[in-house]
């Protein structure tokens, strides 16, 4: 079902890469500025990070898999002690954010600022420039494509348009897309809090793994590229880690996969598309610069009465 599906090292069948995003408390302060530092139970809850982290270091590093985690800058500073083990065992570092601010919510100028912020904590932190980037709640604008190319990101991984890797083209260079899919966040199976407004009654970890191990099984079997997007404050917990690990003993059981840091697996794509033995699909960002033309019609909403519907 993939047309040209990336020709993986190794003859692999798939391109595996474990995300978690350590987002810990860092969202809660854009998010309620006047009362997130009362918060005390939910911090606490979003704290269980300062213990998962290290306890998923260890999990990759006994299956022997490298891996990537996207981290808000301030939680370098606020948390070095439980970041730390990510980089002493070699796993990926990746860019989301600074405070976890929502890139809707910025001007260009403030999107640019908070990239360029983000970057030079994780630069002095671990001695390496980011080369990707997740934008927080999964926020893009018109103007993150351009910003990202300009910047000089190898690639992203907060876009959606397809199931493996595709060029992103903008008017300042370009960048590979390795897209995420919401099935493959934990959020949806296991996010209950009340605090935030998250109703979801939780899945047993066995439910959320058929989900993941079926999502694997396609990707697999069409030569594709299995991505998360984790949290240790709600996949880093006993049962929900255990079922990642069952997850990553049958992917290697299954074999021909290559588990690898979005870091190299983007590496990867962009070598195969500048020695011409894979042409990705491209797909010119933004989108829309301005609402589109056909809003102009008289008749577009011209019976409509007031909102019917929200998100
Ligand atoms: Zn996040």
């Amino acid at each position: 079902m993939l047309v040209d599906p990336v020709p993986w090292p190794n003859g692999a069948r798939c391109a595996v890469s474990i995300n978690f995003d350590m987002d810990t408390d860092a969202f809660l302060h854009p998010m309620h500025p006047d009362k997130a530092h009362t918060m005390q139970a939910l911090i606490s809850w979003l704290r269980y990070d300062e213990i998962a982290i290290p306890r998923i270091v260890k999990h990759f590093d006994g299956y022997g898999i490298k891996q990537s985690f996207f981290v808000p800058a301030w939680c370098i500073e606020r948390y070095p002690k439980a970041v730390a083990p990510i980089v002493e065992s070699g796993h990926e570092i990746a860019a989301h954010g600074y405070l976890h601010e929502n890139p809707m919510d910025q001007t260009r100028e403030s999107e640019l600022y908070w990239l360029q912020r983000a970057a030079g904590v994780i630069e002095e932190f671990t001695g390496r420039r980011p080369t990707g980037w997740r934008g927080p709640w999964a926020g893009f604008t018109i103007h993150s494509a351009d910003l990202l190319a300009q910047e000089g990101y190898l690639y992203d991984t907060t876009l959606m348009a397809d199931s493996q890797p595709y060029l992103v083209t903008t008017g300042s260079g370009d960048f590979v897309e390795l897209p995420i899919d919401i099935t493959l966040d934990d959020w949806p199976h296991y996010a209950h809090v009340p605090d935030l407004a998250y109703l979801i009654p939780p899945k047993a970890p066995s439910q959320a793994l058929q989900v993941f191990k079926e999502e694997f099984d396609a990707r697999w079997k069409h030569g594709g590229f299995f991505t998360t997007t984790w949290h240790p404050f709600v996949s880093g917990r006993l049962a929900r880690l255990e079922a990642v690990g069952r997850l990553i003993e049958y992917m290697q059981e299954t074999g021909d996969v290559w588990f690898a840091t979005m870091h190299e697996i983007a590496t990867h794509v962009r070598a195969c598309i500048d020695d011409g033995s894979w042409t990705p699909r491209t797909v010119r960002m933004p989108y829309y610069s301005e609402p589109v033309a056909e809003l102009a019609n008289e008749h577009v909403n011209a019976g409509k009465t007031g909102t019917t519907w929200t998100t």
